[in-house]
């Protein structure tokens, strides 16, 4: 078997159908387990980290995006102002 589940093919398995036949004890101890391992992962420095340059990423990402929108903007004046026809300028 390549994962838990057959149904979703997460190991451990996200959708449920794995724990279908597990009691409710056993399937809350489940829950839990995967909270507190998730809670540890979080915990981290190197979750933390990884949630920083990730914040930094789209940060610049932003910058990079509206920098490239000014360009298309002038782009779109120099067009205006060109004449493909006559491959000429027009006067503004
Ligand atoms: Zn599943």
């Amino acid at each position: 078997m390549l994962s838990d589940c057959e149904k979703c093919w997460d190991t451990p398995c996200g959708c449920g159908w794995y724990y279908r036949y597990h009691s409710d004890e056993k399937f809350k101890a489940l829950v839990d387990k995967l909270d507190e391992g998730r809670k540890k992962i979080r915990a981290s420095p190197e979750f933390k980290a990884e949630g920083a340059r990730r914040m930094r990423e789209k940060a610049e990402w932003q910058v990079r995006q509206s920098k490239w929108a000014e360009e298309q903007a002038k782009m779109e004046e120099l067009r205006k102002l060109y004449d493909p026809t006559t491959g000429k300028w027009r006067k503004k």
